[in-house]
């Protein structure tokens, strides 16, 4: 029923005459209007979360069996239904499932959740999630999933909390000192990522999302940090290729003496 169809009562856009379509090209149009839909929706994705909405440190995330299990008991009615994947092969069921889990998650914990389903797949570190169509089974064993890799997620942000605050310049190192530090956290955190994402596709947004939120945590702007890193990595590194030693040292050096002007440190 087309009229039913929530696509449908959307405003018209690039001005296309609503040509409302019956019977089996209704079915297929309203496939498309769904597609539109789902882009439209509003969610958000770790890479565009400042370090304070994202650290551990600053939101705080209390969990025990009782969470887990009133959380799993609000995600099983939205595991969209067998019949409802079988008729849906764009798997837009399944997007706009991890669209509203991700709503769901941030209303209830905070920003830094909507990372929960940032996996291997898309170059995040969620080891238990891929996507939709290979994530989304039983509504049960679906929701269980959601927790895990929630979790993980969490355990990730902690994990590169503890290591910003090892790795930051101290408050009162000179700038040599300074730049030491940042290129050492460089190749650090760049390892931590490779490592945690298997170098998977897009790896490199999250590492330049990683480095970003190091420097803002040692006090840069924002906007002055990924500029910082987005010069120092320069695009070398890429999706499925896991950068030489060489690379991740010359990042880590052009990084430190772009924001320290110095970097003699090192015998060249
Ligand atoms: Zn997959
Ligand atoms: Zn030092």
């Amino acid at each position: 029923m087309v009229g039913q169809d929530p696509g449908s009562r959307r405003p018209r856009q690039n001005g296309v005459t609503d040509h409302r379509p019956v019977g089996m090209i209704g079915r297929l149009f309203r496939h498309v209007r769904l597609r539109r839909l789902a882009t439209t929706i509003h969610r958000e994705h770790a890479r565009d979360l400042p370090w304070p909405a994202a650290d551990p440190r600053r939101n705080a995330f209390d969990w025990d069996d009782g969470e887990a299990a009133r959380l799993t008991a609000l995600i099983v009615p939205m595991v969209p239904s067998e019949a409802d994947r079988a008729a849906d092969p764009g798997e837009m069921s399944g997007w706009l499932f991890t669209a509203r889990v991700t709503a769901l998650l941030v209303s209830r914990f905070g920003r830094w959740a909507c990372g929960w389903d940032h996996s291997n797949h898309f170059g995040g570190p969620v080891e238990t999630w891929c996507c939709p169509s290979h994530s989304v089974g039983g509504a049960e064993e679906t929701a269980a999933r959601v927790v895990t890799c929630l979790l993980e997620w969490r355990g990730w942000l902690e994990d590169i909390a503890e290591r910003f605050e090892q790795l930051a310049p101290h408050p009162d190192a000179d700038a040599e000192d300074r730049s030491w530090h940042l290129e050492r956290a460089v190749t650090r955190l760049v390892t931590v990522v490779v490592n945690s994402t298997h170098a998977d596709g897009g790896w490199q947004r999250l590492c330049e999302t990683t480095l970003t939120w190091f420097l803002t945590s040692t006090g840069l702007g924002p906007d002055e940090a990924r500029k910082a890193v987005e010069a120092a990595i320069g695009g070398r590194f890429r999706s499925h290729v896991v950068p030489a030693t060489t690379l991740v040292d010359t990042v880590g050096e052009d990084l430190a003496i772009g924001l320290t002007g110095r970097g003699f440190y090192r015998e060249r």
